[in-house]
């Protein structure tokens, strides 16, 4: 178990490709944290760092005490599991889990051996010893490769993307299985994907990159309801949130839909913080409630399409040309074309800063870099 940290760390590729920009961040002994941005955002990048697999730019990584830039991969102590297992086909599973540690300790074979079959049983593969990779099923595959990195004990896991081969139901079933592991083992796992439900199911934090930048770290309840910026709340968030372009007067949120009125003090706060009346207001869709036309503070839309999925419903809506999303549960027994009136609380909706994009309702435009509650400004 360890702690890891990344200071100011840089990777340029071809003397011009930026994959990561003056990145920080501190993960607690034994904590579980996600990595989650899109395509390129520098996700790999930051774990192939990590692991060795890739030399830095600039800046310092430590695993533990020990500053690790110019440690070789294989003295890291780390272990990666990745999308596409990498297990050796010609090989049985029993080898194919101990090859690892005989290259890289000097343990007995009988205590290698006790140590994979231990594993086996955790993983619920005890059965399948014997057998060659390419006679698993993807999901026995997927632990196989997983229990090769547990039976190294590393100091740190790393994962990247190991369960986007998987189909949804099994991925469900893996995660729960890979965070009961994690709690279990309490090794410091660092886990990349692109998916932002299995960021927010799994960790204990969700670090969100794009374009190379971290954007915000935080719990996932911190990440879904106080998102740093205008990229987090479209990020975080299924479906995601609605955006309307709305210039603040007095306090009155004015968009080509609908006016709001917010409380005195909302509209000191947004204006102490924003840099111009215009304002970008953002609700998510599970948000918004259905209202009577005399309420105050609603939108008037048409339903374009009603989705039902079981209980739940997606309203596709459109006001004045000004498309949105509202999610309700219930039975609804409307038609397309429908006249449908909404409105959301105000606690419940996010005001950004059309020029910056970042959140002037809270204070999370600094970043929570470590546990310990060290901060600085969003890179
Ligand atoms: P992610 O894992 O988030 O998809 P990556 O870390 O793979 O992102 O890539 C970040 C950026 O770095 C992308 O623009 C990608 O094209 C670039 N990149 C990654 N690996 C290399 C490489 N070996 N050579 C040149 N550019 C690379």
């Amino acid at each position: 178990m360890s702690q890891v940290r990344f200071s100011n760390v840089k990777k340029v590729y071809n003397d011009d490709i930026v994959a990561v920009d003056d990145f920080s961040l501190e993960i607690e002994d034994g904590e579980f944290v996600t990595i989650v941005g899109p395509s390129g955002s520098g996700k790999s990048t930051l774990l192939r760092m990590l692991a060795g697999l890739e030399e830095i730019s600039g800046g310092e990584i430590s695993i533990g005490d020990r500053v690790v830039n110019n440690v070789p991969a294989q003295d890291r102590d780390v272990a990666m599991v990745f999308q596409n297992y990498a297990l050796y086909p010609h090989m049985t599973v029993r080898k194919n889990m101990s090859y690892g540690l005989k290259l890289t300790s000097n343990l007995p074979k009988g205590e290698i051996n006790e140590r994979v079959e231990e594993v086996a049983t955790m993983m619920g593969i005890e059965d399948q010893l014997d057998k060659k990779p390419g006679a698993l099923s993807g999901g026995q595959q997927q632990r196989v490769a997983t229990g090769r990195a547990i039976v190294r004990e590393p100091e740190v896991f790393l994962m990247d993307e190991p369960l986007s081969n998987l189909d949804a139901k099994l991925r469900a079933h893996m995660r729960t299985e890979l965070q009961r592991i994690q709690d279990d083992l309490g090794t410091t796992t660092i886990y990349v994907t692109h998916d932002q439900e299995e960021a927010l199911t799994m960790s204990d934090r969700v670090v969100i990159l794009e374009g190379g930048n971290l954007q915000q770290v935080g719990t996932p309840a911190e990440v879904f309801n106080k998102p740093a910026n205008r990229f987090v709340a479209d990020f975080i968030g299924s479906p995601s949130m609605n955006f309307f372009d709305v210039t603040l007067s007095g306090t009155t949120l004015k968009s080509e839909a609908f006016t709001y009125e917010v409380g005195s003090q909302t509209a000191e706060r947004i204006r102490e913080r924003s840099t111009s009346d215009e304002l970008v207001l953002g609700i998510r869709p599970e948000h918004m409630m259905f209202a009577d036309r005399s309420s105050v503070n609603t939108v008037t839309a048409q339903l374009d399409v009603h989705e039902p999925v079981g209980d739940d419903n997606y309203f596709y809506l459109n006001s004045n040309g000004i498309e949105f999303t509202m999610r309700a549960m219930g039975d609804y027994g409307f038609e397309e074309g429908d006249e449908i009136v909404v409105t959301f609380e105000e606690t419940k909706m996010h005001i950004f800063d059309q020029t910056t994009e970042d959140n002037v309702m809270t204070d999370t435009g600094s970043t929570q870099l470590g546990p310990a509650g060290a901060t600085a400004q969003r890179t």
